[in-house]
């Protein structure tokens, strides 16, 4: 958000020298001018110096000049994972937060933001916020709550962790995070715990793209260069919903003003298809064999970057293994490489996508003139919606290999080498000894993250019970596909012991808990947060920031509750409270980990431990804090972000010091082992815990041209083209980029089913979290079925008329929206609505519904939506909507991808006209069904105990959060998994 304050007509050229005698003007006061977003006309933010005691005049007291005193306070935005800095406008007469704008000093989002950002203000204020922490009082879900004191809550729980602890029932304890919005202290607390317990939602995410990615490059994000490059290749409506979405987005705004031509592939015409140069409505599924289309292309017409490939890629270690017969020379490698893509042709991408041949073939010259400016992004998209999905993300980046576009500038970087991990302290250093194999099933042994969706399939057929389940940002029940069956899980008692939900606002999972906690928005809680959002390292800073404002006006504040309203905690001082009384008398080694270094036998405080990170774990900061007098938390406090690095650069050409090379050796494949200790900042050049020369030596690079190098982390030490760890683990045939017809291909269509696309959301909404936020609700409250016409004809609806959609395991009733945005044969629905109670709860986003069930049926019918009521904020009374959307996750089966693990969310539905009975926003499962569908899709995999070349459950070099000890990867697996297939 800027403020504008030009005015009237002006060429560019007068606006040009407006900013300039602005910024005059601004900087002859010694203050510190920020160009507005365009960078052409007026529009700037209040300079940093005046930060304290910023004056405005007052908006709603117009005509009247009425001013206002603020503080502005910088924080981070949660409402999506984005991370962009928001500045809090601290009114210093009554120290209430009157509104968010953008921070010019964070890096990341350079004082820009999205609607969702701004509108933290209104959960703030949101009149159906949690303010007191609530103990179930009837059956769970029967919606009887009454307060609880905190105390009472922690030492319930506590205790239960302790007792699970001392009887070695580590397996019981599970902390479940949708959105983390933070870098390490949950994990941290988990890893003290001693507990594998970690549960995420990245399998209904990112899981798919990040597989593609981490079998490539070692690292499982991709950080696009987009405001440098030439070409910018989205797999995904970006602009809108994609990840990093405004930090991305102004960024690829800003190569297309300098001349980049923008390619989308999407299917529908999503904004972002709207500012593509070229348009590709590929059907779902069939984007890895229009990517290969254009690999084909660049290896037959030799327009790839030949020297790159030959230093960078493991092309010797495939042609060792695939090509035994055949010379290990590269020239041999580029003939068989020609070979392996030939029948990637244009016409057999057109008649798999859809689209037509020339389009493609345009799209490839295109890519083709790119050189190493090629910046390509996939994150959820395709690769979450498909059988095999992460062969879109693994195509795509064959892309930038070919083209040598791998972190250069206007190419696509490895996402660590762009983000910041500070080292926290007092780190436990163990490795919890246990494994959970209701998280990281041993028939997903190459799952990438954990099987979170599958957790109520687990622990019915696996005899699971958590006698502590936490949720935290998540909501399951609504957010997960196959929502009823997690209703069941929830509802039993042999299957959850507790359920624990920590929330600042009422979902449709805390219904369902025993204790609901409520905990600070973003504006009232401590985080840190790095993202890879262009080539440099940043680190930003949630605050608290009324507790920050008070701080400025020499107040102590020595707990956030102080500053939050009602009960609320920030979550940083639950784990520590909990940990405490988990561990009393420090008797099982766990207290120590949150314990002060300045007061020994004291509780450590966030100032301290944040304090201490910022002093000691972030280069430069300290002296950049020393030069305005501030300390390193001050410094983060007064600001917000800092940029430890604005370009990083490719890390893997790096030629490792020669203090790093003592004794060194290398193998046969190149890779070099070393005596020498690690480097003290190894955020910088992270490496994965690859296997030492068994000798005392550690992996350190990797020789290329006779020095050794950085690298990547991958057991090569290269971008691995082809995959040992596919091949050895039981997928040869995909170890390889390679495209795999998806679930919903035409061809394993039934007759009468169309493909439904589920993965979009519309900008202003993201999942539970935009909830209770009543500017975006009146933007954004309702989610139609986007319908072609022809198939809209067929079907027989228009605009507005309820269509039923029924899938594997039940239906649901929607309404139709008829559009030429949407490719023939395939529908679309946003998940961003159709939020739902059946009691109290949140009155602005849910419908109230009647949930019902009768063995294995279930059902929801709507009883109402919306509408206005009188609170303390007069604007419900003027709520003039009255839909919420339709829930249509609940009516999809789990569809676990076999290697990735991802949910693969595209949905095989047939649509017809809604029938007499139907009534909009009625969904209706089949449990028993859904129990079907996980056993078929089960059957897909390639168990550990058949595949395992090592007699692990899992390559222990693949990313794992809190990762355990490496013994705890030997199978045999805990008793509770099959014995046999
Ligand atoms: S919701 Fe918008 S403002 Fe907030 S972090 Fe995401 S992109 Fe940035």
């Amino acid at each position: 958000m800027t403020r504008g304050n030009g005015g009237g007509s002006s060429t560019l050229d007068d606006l040009n020298q407006r900013v300039s005698a602005a910024r005059a003007d601004v900087e002859s006061r010694g203050e510190t001018f920020y160009p507005g977003a365009s960078r052409v006309h007026l529009a700037a933010f209040p300079p940093k110096e005046r930060w304290s005691d910023w004056v405005e005049l007052d908006s709603k007291a117009w005509p009247e000049r009425v001013e206002r005193r603020y503080m502005l306070v910088p924080t981070t935005c949660f409402n999506c994972e984005s991370a962009c800095g928001l500045l809090a406008y601290v009114d210093r007469d009554t120290l209430e937060v009157r509104k968010f704008e953008g921070n010019p000093e964070h890096p990341g989002s350079r004082g820009r933001n999205c609607a969702k950002g701004p509108a933290t203000v209104t959960q703030l204020t949101d009149p159906d916020r949690i303010l007191t922490p609530l103990k179930r009082a009837g059956e769970r879900g029967e919606g009887k709550w009454e307060p609880v004191a905190w105390d009472e809550a922690l030492d319930d729980i506590a205790g239960r962790i302790q007792a699970a602890i001392d009887e070695d029932r580590h397996r019981e304890i599970m902390y479940h995070v949708g959105r983390p919005g933070e870098d390490g202290f949950t994990e941290r607390t988990l890893a003290a715990w001693g507990v594998d317990g970690h549960n995420s939602h990245t399998n209904i995410c990112s899981s798919g793209a990040r597989a593609g990615y981490h079998l490539w490059m070692g690292m499982d994000r991709p950080s696009p260069d987009h405001e440098n490059a030439q070409v910018i290749l989205l797999v995904s409506s970006h602009l809108e919903a994609g990840h990093y979405f405004n930090p991305h987005a102004q960024r690829v705004m800003e190569g297309k003003k300098r001349g980049a031509k923008l390619i989308v592939f999407d299917t529908r015409l999503s904004n972002t298809a709207t500012h593509a140069d070229h348009w590709l409505s590929t059907y779902p599924g069939s984007e890895a064999a229009v990517l290969l289309a254009i690999a084909n292309h660049l290896i037959r017409t030799g327009r790839y970057n030949a020297e790159f490939v030959e230093r960078w890629w493991n092309w010797g270690e495939y042609m060792a293994e695939c090509h035994p017969d055949q010379p290990a020379t590269f020239e041999a490698f580029q003939r068989a490489l020609r070979d392996l893509y030939a029948e990637y042709t244009f016409e057999f991408a057109a008649a798999e996508s859809g689209v037509p041949a020339e389009t493609i073939a345009a799209a490839a010259e295109i890519v083709a003139g790119a050189g190493t400016r090629l910046s390509t992004h996939n994150w959820r998209s395709a690769a979450a919606g498909n059988l095999g999905g992460w062969q879109v993300a693994r195509t795509l980046f064959l892309l930038n290999a070919l083209m040598g576009a791998v972190a250069v500038p206007g190419g696509t970087y490895p996402n660590s080498w762009n983000k910041f991990v500070p080292r926290p302290i007092r780190m436990p250093a163990q490795h919890p000894k246990r494994w959970n194999d209701l998280t990281w099933p041993a028939d997903y042994p190459l799952s990438l993250m954990e099987m979170s969706f599958l957790l109520p399939h687990l622990t019915a057929e696996r005899n699971g019970h958590l006698d502590v389940y936490f949720t935290r940002v998540y909501n399951p029940v609504w957010t997960n596909p196959d929502g009823f069956s997690w209703l069941e899980m929830l509802t039993d008692p042999k299957r959850i012991g507790l359920h624990v939900a920590l929330t600042p606002t009422w979902n449709e999972t805390a219904f369902f808990a025993d204790y609901v906690l409520p905990m600070g928005h973003s504006s009232e809680r401590h985080d840190l947060t790095s993202y890879e959002q262009y080539d440099g390292l940043w680190i930003g800073f949630r605050q608290p920031v009324l507790r920050a404002a008070r701080e400025r006006l020499g107040e102590k504040v020595s707990s956030t509750r102080d500053v939050t309203p009602g009960e609320v905690w920030e979550e940083n001082e639950f784990w520590i409270e909990l940990t405490w009384r988990i561990d009393p008398d420090g008797s099982r080694g766990i207290r120590r980990f949150f314990e002060s270094r300045e007061r020994p036998g004291e509780k450590m405080t966030v100032d301290e431990y944040y304090g201490w990170i910022f002093e000691n774990s972030v280069p430069g900061l300290p002296e950049k804090a020393a030069r305005e007098g501030l300390s390193p938390l001050a410094y983060m406090r007064r600001y917000g972000a800092f940029e430890i690095g604005s370009t990083v650069g490719p890390v893997y050409e790096q030629r490792v010091p020669e203090a790093e090379l003592e004794d060194v050796q290398v193998d046969g494949g190149g890779r070099a082992y070393t005596r020498a200790a690690a480097p003290p900042s190894p955020n910088v050049v992270p490496l994965p815990p690859l296997d030492g020369d068994g000798e005392g030596r550690r992996r350190v690079g990797v020789e290329v041209d006779g020095e050794v190098r950085r690298g990547f982390p991958t057991p090569t030490g290269r971008l691995e083209f082809w995959s040992r760890t596919l091949a050895e683990w039981g997928w040869p045939e995909m170890a390889l980029p390679g495209y795999v017809r998806s679930h919903v291909h035409p061809a394993s269509l039934e007759p009468g089913q169309m493909c439904l696309i589920s993965t979009f959301r519309l900008p202003v909404q993201i999942h539970t979290r935009s909830a209770n936020a009543k500017w975006l609700n009146e933007i954004a409250h309702t989610n139609p079925l986007w319908l072609n016409p022809g198939d809209a004809a067929r079907i027989g609806v228009g605009t507005g008329d309820l269509v039923r959609v029924e899938t594997q395991i039940g239906h649901f009733v929607v309404k139709a929206w008829v559009t030429e945005g949407i490719h023939p044969g395939v529908v679309a629905c946003s998940h961003h609505m159709g939020r739902w109670k059946t009691g109290d709860g949140p009155r602005q986003t849910m419908a109230t519904v009647s949930l019902d069930r009768e063995g294995t049926d279930w059902g929801i019918s709507r009883k109402k939506g919306t509408g206005p009521f009188r609170s303390d904020d007069p604007d419900t009374a003027r709520i003039w909507w009255t839909d919420v959307g339709v829930h249509q996750n609940m009516t999809f089966p789990v569809q676990p991808d076999p290697i990735s693990g991802a949910h693969c969310w595209h949905q095989a539905v047939r649509v017809t006209k809604a029938g007499q009975g139907d009534r909009y926003g009625d969904i209706s499962v089949d449990t028993a069904r859904s129990r079907e569908a996980f056993r078929q899709w089960l059957k897909l995999t390639r168990h550990a105990a058949q595949h395992t070349p090592d007699g692990t459950r899992r390559p222990f070099w693949l990313l794992r959060p809190v990762r355990p000890d490496r013994d705890a990867y030997r199978l045999p697996w805990n008793s509770s998994e099959p014995s046999e297939r």
